[in-house]
This record gives C-alpha cells, structure tokens and sequence, in this order.
C-alpha cells in the first residue's frame, strides 16, 4: 500500500513537506489534526496519533490492518527504526490545541469559574498528550 492510499481515506490532510503529512484522526471524534503520516523513501508508512488512539485502532477506522502499511519486501528483513519520525513543527501542530484547552481552563480559574469533574480530567488528558509528544523521538 502506499501512503497515498492511506491518505485518501483520511479527511482533512495537510501536506507539511515532502512525504509528511498530518490529518484528522478516524479513530476518535477529532476537530484538530491530531495524526502525523511520513511516508519513508523505502516506501513504508508511519503513523502516530497525538490523541493516544493506537496505530492499530486508526487502520481499523479505515478498513486497514498493519500489515497494509509495509511493502512485502520489507516484512521480512526488519526495518530500521527512524529515531525523528516527524517534523517538531507536526508534532506541535497536532498538540496545538491541547494548549488551548489549558488556557481556557486557566482562563475561567481566574475569573472564579471553578473547574468541573469533566474539565479536571480534560486538562490531565492535555498533560498526558503534551507529554507523549515529548517521547516520540527516540534520544
Ligand atoms: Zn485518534
């Protein structure tokens, strides 16, 4: 399979450089980008959710399995693995609106707006997903 395959299953894609790009997630009800696609020049594809849906789960909104993501050839030998898979710029993108959700969230603190049981655990999911952003490059 190639990446335009995968990438003309996806809505709202955004070309950010040469084989990268980032869209909308299937797999969870998503209004901000939060996926990054890289196609690498061996032909394979990466993917990686910044909302923490599993690459597996994004396949299957789709129709695709792992499998459709490698070239046969490749399934054998074992690839390398790429240590910065994706542009920082795609990474913050993808987080962008996790920084919103916090100044919202401080925003109404300061004006005395107490913070509800739902808003408190959506700001520890920004915080999770700001810090998974951190871990995906390999140093
Ligand atoms: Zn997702």
């Amino acid at each position: 399979m190639t990446a335009d395959k995968l990438l003309s299953l996806l809505h709202g894609v955004k070309r950010t450089g040469p084989g990268r790009y980032v869209s909308l997630c299937p797999a969870h009800e998503d209004k901000h980008p939060s996926l990054a696609i890289r196609e690498l020049e061996d032909g394979r594809v990466l993917l990686h959710d910044f909302a923490g849906c599993a690459t597996s789960d994004v396949l299957a909104a789709v129709g695709l399995t792992l499998e459709d993501l490698f070239p046969e050839q490749h399934a054998a030998s074992g690839s390398a693995k790429e240590r910065r898979p994706f542009y920082a710029v795609d990474i913050l993108r993808c987080v962008a609106f996790e920084a919103l959700v916090c100044s919202i969230a401080a925003t109404n603190l300061a004006q005395g707006v107490p913070l509800s049981e739902s808003d408190r655990k959506r700001l520890l999911v920004a915080a999770s997903r700001l810090q998974a952003a951190t871990e995906i490059y390999d140093e």
